[in-house]
């Protein structure tokens, strides 16, 4: 018989390869034993009561806007709402905090920020934009988890898009980093050139703005990237792609053996473009919400296991920003607030679908780990990592209040929105952060420096 620091009792695990009815058992913030644990005790036992024990979701794309933009979400707010939604582990973009990660000393000063109020653990991008290539080095040497560029324009006068000869240089050097760059990929010139056209004739509406970002826009920049890929030898990774044309392009370029990952976001897949006629600026959003069909084929192409994994690109703002009452839909920010409902609608997915939740756990925790070099201590509940873990109830519904989103600011698509599930508890390092529609806040959490990451023991 053992003593543990604590067992999560009678939860159907989410382990790799199944899901089994399991206790785990935890000591120092990392998973011990993995089975049944009756003859052993913990100082603290957690009963999970035929819920379901989830690695702890690592969301590779969030905006917290700090420093600079605190007001907009921050990492105190932020990884708070990660935390409720069964997320462990965040990386936050390089762009709209103040100044833009794009340089060693504003990487430094956002690190601080996060470490002086994220909740729970977190990465940090660095930003690739016209002018900063001999900057890329200084970035990676101080734990940046990859780069950031656009290929469109950003909405944000701190942090242009790359031109194509910075995207060629930046490539170099990143590859030779051996680092991976991580690419917004619609293409500038489409898509200015149909915004220009409808401007000119005052066309605002929803389906004006769809049109002004196809899905040729979209698969135009992946191609682009794809082939400067093939000319640099750096590694990609493609943040909310919205199209199965751009699919189609990522999915050949692995055939002949390029290093690509590619991931899309809940709201590509629970929503659509009735969604942003009904609901307007709330779902807003580059690409934009794709139309029915395109939805349905996206859907199809996850279940296929495409998509290497799932992010939020939690991208909220002030709703001054995004009022309609002084803003059409061209000027309104753009941007999705809903980091905390990943899991839960992955979940949801996985329930009207039938997809394994081992598929959920591999792209909400597992891939992502893996692909930025998290693997030794995270991304699975296994004998040796980080007791990261989210408990989700499927005997509990989740309908979307004010009350019980933690964001900043409560303006969402996903407002209204009934999940078929609950999170109803985040352990961090073993410790409660989240239980039950309150925040347990138990320490800080630490800024994962890429090149530090050792396994826990
Ligand atoms: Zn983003």
């Amino acid at each position: 018989m053992s003593t543990y620091d604590l067992i999560i009792r009678n939860g159907y695990v989410v382990l790799p390869n199944e899901v089994k009815k399991a206790d785990v058992a935890i000591q120092n913030g990392v998973i011990i034993k993995i089975g049944n644990l009756l003859d052993d005790t913990g100082l603290e036992e957690y009963e999970a009561g035929n819920q379901y024990v989830f690695p702890g979701m690592i969301d590779v794309h969030v905006h917290f806007s700090e420093p600079g933009r605190a007001h907009w979400e921050g990492f105190e707010t932020g990884s708070r709402m990660l935390a409720a939604g069964g997320c462990t582990t965040y990386f936050d973009m390089p762009l709209n905090g103040i100044p833009s990660t794009i340089d060693e000393t504003a990487l430094l000063e956002k690190a601080k920020a996060g470490e002086a109020n994220s909740v729970v653990d977190f990465g940090l991008w660095g930003g690739l934009v016209p002018g900063n290539v001999e900057e890329l080095e200084g970035l990676a040497n101080s734990g940046v988890i990859g780069f950031k560029a656009f290929l469109s324009a950003t909405g944000n006068d701190e942090f242009e898009r790359a031109d194509d000869f910075t995207l060629l240089q930046g490539m170099r050097e990143i590859a030779r980093l051996d680092k991976i760059l991580a690419l917004h990929a619609e293409s500038d010139h489409i898509t200015q050139f149909l915004k220009q056209e409808k401007e000119e004739q005052g066309l605002f509406s929803p389906d004006d703005y769809a049109a002004t970002r196809p899905l040729l826009a979209e698969a135009e920049a992946v191609e682009r990237a794809l082939t400067y890929a093939e000319v640099t030898g750096c590694r990609l990774h493609f943040v909310h792609i919205s199209s199965s044309l751009a699919m189609e392009k990522i999915e050949a370029a692995k055939q002949r053996g390029l290093d690509i990952t590619v991931e899309t976001c809940p709201h590509y897949l629970l929503f659509n473009q009735d969604t942003l006629i009904e609901k307007g600026t709330v779902a807003k959003c580059a690409p934009p919400l794709r139309e029915k069909a395109e939805q349905d084929k996206l859907i199809a192409l996850l279940i296929e296991g495409r998509f290497d994994m799932i992010s939020s690109d939690h991208s909220p703002c002030p709703y001054e920003l995004k009022d309609p009452a002084t803003h059409n839909l061209f000027e309104a920010w753009g941007g999705i607030s809903g980091g905390q409902f990943s899991l839960q609608t992955m979940v949801e997915l996985a329930i009207t679908y039938e997809i394994p939740f081992q598929k959920v756990a591999d792209w909400t925790a597992g891939t992502p780990a893996e692909r930025f070099g998290l693997s030794s201590r995270k991304g699975q509940i296994k004998e040796g990592k980080d007791a990261d873990i989210a408990v989700v109830s499927l005997n509990d519904t989740h309908t979307v209040t004010e009350d019980n989103f933690f964001a900043k600011h409560k303006q969402s698509v996903y407002m209204g929105h009934t999940f078929p599930c609950k999170v109803t508890a985040t352990f961090k390092h073993g410790k409660l952060v989240y239980e039950k529609g309150e925040i347990r806040h138990q320490g800080r959490g630490t800024w994962l420096r890429s090149m530090a990451i050792e396994p826990s023991i």
